[in-house]
């Protein structure tokens, strides 16, 4: 794998920090060198944020709405033609295997700009008739307009898929846009940089400046008053602090957070659809997937059968080289991850569970011992009280536990601060329904996992979050609504 050297991309040039500060990005795979990421500091945030401001006033505030979704699609091509270039930069910077990052982060990256540049093109617009006292009329009519330059700061975990989520409907609303990769994860989204040139978006409408959260490019964009709204995925902790930097201003927050997601399994479901449903939501991507599943409670008549079947499953995912195509599970992103996920791991020891499979380091050979590789892990008989049971833990790991009731299942399920996703296993229709009124979380899924329509809102209830984003939803928080009332 070569070294790569990672810059800010701000006015569609790739620059070095003035101070010339960078940090270091390690393979999660080998612990090997991936590149050097050039950190931004608030010198490189104003800069971006200058590019972005006089892009609003520039060519790209002059487009047409045609001609800003027709370079959307060509955004959505330029990434479909370079396919395999995103595929390498993903998965050298996640570990992930690339059957994956092929089937899943890249693809999604280029659909959603054609999601959105087809979305803006269909929103309605109000207008209504009014008679004024003197009785003349008068006709009100609604306007949305770009909110002006907005903040993205992404996770690592689906690195490309999150940042043009949030990207996509920003550009195709009209705004432009400043990202704060993760510090994980720089390549995907300086590599649309390349994308954006290669296009002829102008200059300024995409910058990104690297760096991390606190003292540095996160924070410093998220408190510049130049910035209009924000865009946040990420942890819940880190989310109020965004809340309280764009408080300064009174500036809208779109906050994708954490979540502790429950999978409730009925007696009388389709079992091997839901150990396979299940095994997905809680191993897949190495469970760091914010809709993942670490909590499962199991209708007791079948409960043996399934932590039975789960664990073989969890046990027939063999660690190994992203493209290896035998890899059945990628390490985690980092060995300071992998810490605190592990920290769980003995803290459910501690706690009293039985250890259904793993709980440890997998043995890995000699060239991939130093990436932060994990077991995916199965537990029963934690209290509920357990750290393990209330923290989101972002790993390959779920706690299994029996029910006797719908209602207790349902109790269980909602026990918890966090709303952002669950899944129920059932074949009773009117039950389903029940389940989507009475569990409290953004999204409820029965018999599915991961199956969306992006044009169905997105986000967390509680603390996975505020705001919803997803077809017109992203389009209501990337624009102002404008009232204009003309007199005749
Ligand atoms: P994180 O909160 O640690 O970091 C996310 C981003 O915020 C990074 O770019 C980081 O540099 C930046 N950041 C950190 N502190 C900041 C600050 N004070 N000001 C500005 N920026 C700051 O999250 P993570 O570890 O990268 O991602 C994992 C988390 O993301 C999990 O909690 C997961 O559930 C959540 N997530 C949520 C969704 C969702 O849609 N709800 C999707 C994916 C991930």
């Amino acid at each position: 794998m070569s070294v790569t050297t990672f810059c800010h991309f701000i006015a569609n040039r790739f620059v070095q920090s003035a101070s010339e500060r960078h940090f270091e990005k390690f393979s999660p795979v080998d612990g090997s060198l991936v590149g050097t990421v050039a950190e931004g500091g608030q010198p490189e945030v104003d800069l971006a944020v200058q590019a972005a401001t006089a892009a609003l006033e520039g060519p790209w505030g002059r487009l047409t709405l045609a001609q800003r979704t027709d370079m959307l699609h060509a955004v959505a091509r330029e990434i479909d033609r370079r396919f395999d270039d995103f595929l390498d930069a993903e998965v050298n910077d996640t570990g992930k295997p690339r059957s994956i990052a092929s089937h899943v982060d890249i693809p999604r990256g280029a659909a959603n700009f054609r999601v959105f540049a087809d979305a803006v093109k269909n929103v309605p617009t109000e207008f209504f008739e009014m008679t004024t006292p003197e009785g003349r009329k008068a006709y009100n009519y609604s306007l949305r307009v770009p909110r002006g330059v907005i903040g993205v700061i992404c996770p690592w975990n689906l690195p490309l898929l999150l940042m043009t989520w949030k990207v996509a409907p920003a550009l195709a609303c009209g705004n432009t846009v400043v990202v704060k990769p993760s510090e994980e994860t720089p390549a995907t989204a300086t590599l649309l940089g390349e994308v954006m040139q290669a296009v002829g978006v102008p200059p300024g409408v995409y910058n990104v400046v690297h760096g991390f959260g606190p003292g540095s490019a996160g924070e410093y964009l998220t408190r510049h008053r130049g910035i209009a709204a924000i865009t946040f995925t990420g942890e819940t902790g880190t989310g109020g602090q965004i809340m309280q930097a764009a408080a300064e201003g009174t500036r809208p927050v779109s906050l994708e957070l954490g979540g502790k997601n429950p999978a409730i399994v009925f007696a009388d479901c389709d079992l091997e659809a839901a150990v396979a449903g299940i095994s997905r939501a809680a191993f897949l991507n190495t469970g760091q997937i914010c809709l993942g599943t670490e909590r499962v409670y199991v209708e007791r008549p079948v409960f043996e059968r399934f932590v039975a079947a789960l664990r073989d499953k969890a046990q027939a995912l063999k660690p190994g080289h992203p493209s290896d195509k035998s890899t059945g599970i990628g390490p985690l992103i980092s060995i300071e991850h992998r810490d605190k996920v592990l920290k769980y791991y003995r803290r459910a020891v501690a706690d009293g569970a039985t250890v259904v499979c793993g709980g440890g380091i997998p043995n890995m050979p000699e060239s991939l011992a130093s990436g932060a590789w994990i077991q995916p892990t199965i537990w029963t008989g934690l209290p509920e009280t357990s750290s393990v049971i209330r923290d989101e833990i972002f790993g390959p790991c779920c706690h299994i536990r029996p029910f006797d009731t719908e209602d207790e299942a349902v109790r269980l399920a909602n026990d918890t601060p966090y709303g952002l996703a669950a899944t129920a296993w059932t074949r009773d229709v009117a039950r389903s329904f029940r389940l989507g009124a009475s569990i409290n979380a953004g999204i409820v899924w029965i018999n599915s996992w991961f199956l969306r329509d992006l044009r169905t809102p997105f986000g967390g209830s509680k603390q996975s979050g505020i705001g919803r984003e997803g077809g017109v939803h992203s389009l209501e928080f990337y624009t102002d609504l404008r009232n204009v009332c003309v007199s005749t």
